[in-house]
């Protein structure tokens, strides 16, 4: 039985809170912590989800399912995702057991060790709290800015088996670096907008909810009816110029628009440059939701 446990700082991951936990229980290693918080030994906590925790945190937390929601990573993975392997991630994540095979590809995804953080939101957090903790929005993968100040974050690169507490190895000397690039920053502030949208659990494809979106835009040729990846790649890069990313290549493209891939930074580039908005892109209408019969529309080539 824990007689404590610490309040939830605004966007913090539940790893920081846990982390916190064991500096102010005074522990020196997971010896401690893990039967005070989890149901199993872990082996490690993961930074982005969290493993199974035990009902006296799930108590003194209050909702779990919404701090899973607002605290944790799990809708950046699952969003784009079917309905059916959405909902099997969410009940794996609440229920007591480790998270199942099928989904194991979240679980790798949440294991890469690196811990991002914006200096000066780290200064802001000491300012307001006396000590700073790991948010949830900046780390985001594809996403190197802070959605707030617009400069870069920076890394720190985490030791498997440990929980590491923010305040612990954030220094507060760090040179500040600012973003050039003004699509950057609305790009940071897309992603974590939406982030911090509900889920909605709709059976929609997001690909084809950006096909749909991306044939009223000049990257879509009426003669071959098919979206102009090499058109549309270019029109990405000089749109986020300076901006280094993987996601614009004509082959990347064709795996959101054809295939189905869901990334959800890359899935954001593009609904942005499309001119979508975080809240279209939420609810994610097709046109025949709305009753508009878009076949009458005129199509720009
Ligand atoms: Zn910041």
């Amino acid at each position: 039985m824990i007689g404590f446990f610490p309040e939830v700082y605004p966007d913090e991951l539940l790893y920081s809170v846990f982390a916190r936990y064991q500096v102010y229980c005074g522990y020196t290693g997971h010896h401690g912590l893990y039967p005070d918080i989890f149901i199993k030994n872990e082996k490690q906590i993961p930074f982005r989800l969290t493993a199974p925790i035990n009902n006296d945190v799930k108590e003194a937390i209050g909702n779990f399912e919404d701090v899973i929601h607002r605290h944790t990573l799990i809708d950046y993975y699952i969003r784009f995702i079917s309905r059916r392997k959405r909902e099997r991630a969410l009940k794996s994540i609440l229920s007591d057991d480790a998270i199942d095979t099928p989904l194991s590809f979240i679980v790798n995804s949440d294991f890469d060790y690196n811990a991002l953080y914006c200096p000066l939101c780290a200064k802001a957090d000491r300012d307001i709290y006396g000590e700073t903790y790991w948010h949830r929005s900046h780390q985001y993968r594809g996403i190197d800015v802070c959605h707030i100040h617009g400069c870069y974050l920076m890394n720190y690169k985490l030791t498997a088996q440990q929980s590491v507490s923010a305040e612990a190895v954030i220094p507060t000397d760090d040179i500040v670096c600012y973003s050039p690039n003004e699509p950057e920053f609305a790009l940071a502030g897309y992603v974590a907008e939406l982030m911090n949208k509900p889920l909605i659990n709709k059976n929609i494809s997001v690909s084809e909810y950006l096909k749909r979106k991306a044939e009223y835009s000049q990257y879509y040729s009426v003669f071959t009816k098919r979206v102009d990846f090499e058109k549309m790649s270019n029109g990405l890069a000089k749109f986020y110029k300076g901006m280094q990313s993987k996601y614009f290549a004509p082959q990347q493209l064709l795996k959101v628009f054809v295939i189905g891939a869901t990334d959800f930074a890359q899935v954001c580039a593009i609904a942005l440059f499309l001119g979508v908005s975080v809240d279209e892109l939420n609810n994610m209408l097709l046109p025949t939701d709305n009753g508009i019969n878009y076949n009458k529309l005129h199509k720009i080539v």
